[in-house]
């Protein structure tokens, strides 16, 4: 061992990952891959092995694919996985993370938590509103295409189209409400969104851009 890496070692310390997604799981697979040796504990809110979510609106909503359990072994990258477990507190000055199962020291903590859907007025609780984020989302939604329903999606972006192609495939009638003028505005150019616009009218889907959610009632969403 060079004197170097004898150092490192020396200064070895726990590592906690807080979220199991992408970014959680690159990070603690890429300290392994950096060479470091001392404990790595990942922790994940949800209950399943950790998930990739481009699948998710592809080829697990539409049936073709069960799960998009990420291809890792962690137990050989002595990585300690604690999964359905939530971290509810953060206490920085006594490097301690509060769980339901506890608290848990680190010395180096990584926040990897990610993203929370946006929500709309009124449609919390509300029977026949679906988010798609998780991969309990996407198997809830499965049976939702086979019923052939009508469907509204709000929001065209990647997913909003990816979920609008599916669910005209499914044979549901799909009208997609977004509050830009275009589809992706947020992240294209017009000129590069443009042709994206007739994706929508080739699939089947009613496509309703400087359509502005106000609010949802079971049944409706009824625009601004
Ligand atoms: C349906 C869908 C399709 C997508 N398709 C594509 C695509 O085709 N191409 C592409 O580039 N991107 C796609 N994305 C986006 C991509 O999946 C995200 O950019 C990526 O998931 C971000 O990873 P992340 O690790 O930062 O966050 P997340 O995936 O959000 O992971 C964060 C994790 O942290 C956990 N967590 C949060 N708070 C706590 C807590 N207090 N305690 C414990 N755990 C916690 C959460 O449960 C979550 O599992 C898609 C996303 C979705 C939802």
């Amino acid at each position: 061992m060079s004197e170097q890496t004898e150092q490192r070692a020396a200064r070895t310390r726990h590592v906690v990952v807080v979220g199991a997604g992408m970014a959680g799981v690159q990070s603690a697979v890429a300290l392994r891959g950096a060479g470091f040796t001392g404990p790595v504990t990942l922790i994940g809110a949800e209950p399943h092995q950790p998930y990739d979510r481009p699948p998710l609106s592809k080829a697990v909503l539409l049936g073709k694919a069960e799960d998009s359990a990420f291809d890792i072994d962690f137990e050989a990258l002595d990585i300690t996985l604690r999964l359905g477990l939530d971290v509810t507190a953060l206490r920085a000055a006594d490097h301690v993370l509060d769980t339901a199962d506890g608290p848990v020291p680190y010395d180096a903590l990584i926040l990897a938590t990610g993203a929370e859907p946006m929500t709309l007025p009124g449609a919390e609780g509300v029977p026949g509103v679906h988010l798609l984020r998780t991969l309990d989302d996407a198997a809830r939604l499965r049976p939702v295409l086979d019923r052939q329903h009508d469907v509204v999606v709000v929001g065209a972006g990647w997913i909003g189209a990816e979920f609008a192609t599916a669910a005209r495939a499914a044979g549901c009638a799909v009208t997609v409400v977004e509050a830009a003028a275009r589809p992706l505005a947020g992240a294209l150019p017009a000129e590069v969104a443009a042709p994206m616009a007739a994706w929508y009218a080739d699939s089947g889907a009613e496509l309703l851009t400087g359509a502005r959610v106000d609010h949802v009632e079971e049944g409706a969403v009824v625009l601004a």
